[in-house]
């Protein structure tokens, strides 16, 4: 089995359960003691934000790109991006690799159509919401994405921000969650890919009338396959 390459830290509250599910299904799989050999690097978050807010993606993906490569030198042969949003700068971490990049928006794509659903809610940061590049990803594989209004937009950016990414549950929140799952489906979402790796640690599928798609365990699996000698 490859050892996995980690770029972390984008939460780290999404980090730990990626570690902890990766560990999970690998002993699943496996049995007896195995556990998922992982190079985790986890960056420091206030860094990435502060890119984030000035709009310097520029920064972020030389930076994003350095660390990938380095946990390659290291012996990864399979590299992941622990966050939907910094997928925005995926195609400059690709290019300074030469091991298999496992697209966590490719990962999201390939279980909706494999659950036979077409339109899409889609939650996570305004960044990822907002701008083009993970809708476009998932128009390749022929999916219609549907995004809350401006106002649920700005909610479940804040919580994730201000509660998810501190490590903080609130029911509240959750209870407004669900409320925006619920008005995605009236405009037409078939399922709803939680596309923002913390938000999953808030809901689950109980609280959505239609499928979840939940990111980090997706692309856990998905890291697993590869990692084990699946195409990717
Ligand atoms: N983990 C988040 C995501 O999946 C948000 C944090 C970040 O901006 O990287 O988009």
């Amino acid at each position: 089995m490859k050892t996995i390459g980690v770029l972390g830290g984008m939460t780290w509250a999404s980090s730990l359960a990626w570690y902890r599910t990766a560990n999970e299904s690998v002993r699943e799989r496996r049995g007896g003691f195995h556990s998922a050999p992982i190079l985790l690097d986890s960056l420091d978050f206030a860094e990435i934000e502060a890119l984030q807010a000035a709009g310097d993606w520029d920064a972020a993906g030389e930076l994003l790109a350095a660390r990938a490569a380095a946990l390659e030198a290291a012996g990864a042969g399979v590299i992941v991006l622990c966050t939907n949003t910094m997928h925005v700068v995926a195609d400059r971490i690709e290019e300074a690799i030469s091991v298999p990049f496992v697209h966590i928006a490719d990962v999201a794509a390939e279980a909706v159509t494999a659950a036979g659903l077409t339109t899409v809610g889609l939650l996570g940061t305004a960044f990822t919401m907002e701008r083009p590049f993970y809708r476009d990803r998932l128009a390749q594989h022929g999916l219609r994405t549907l995004v809350p209004d401006e106002a649920d937009r700005a909610t479940v950016h804040a919580v994730i921000y201000d509660e998810l990414a501190q490590g903080v549950l609130d029911d509240g929140s959750r209870r407004r969650f669900r409320e925006i799952m619920e008005r995605l489906v009236e405009q037409g979402a078939e399922g709803i890919v939680l596309g923002c790796t913390e938000i999953e640690l808030l809901v689950t599928a109980e609280d959505s009338p239609v499928p979840v798609f939940p990111t980090t365990a997706l692309h856990v699996e998905a890291a697993l396959d590869v990692a084990v000698g699946h195409a990717p």
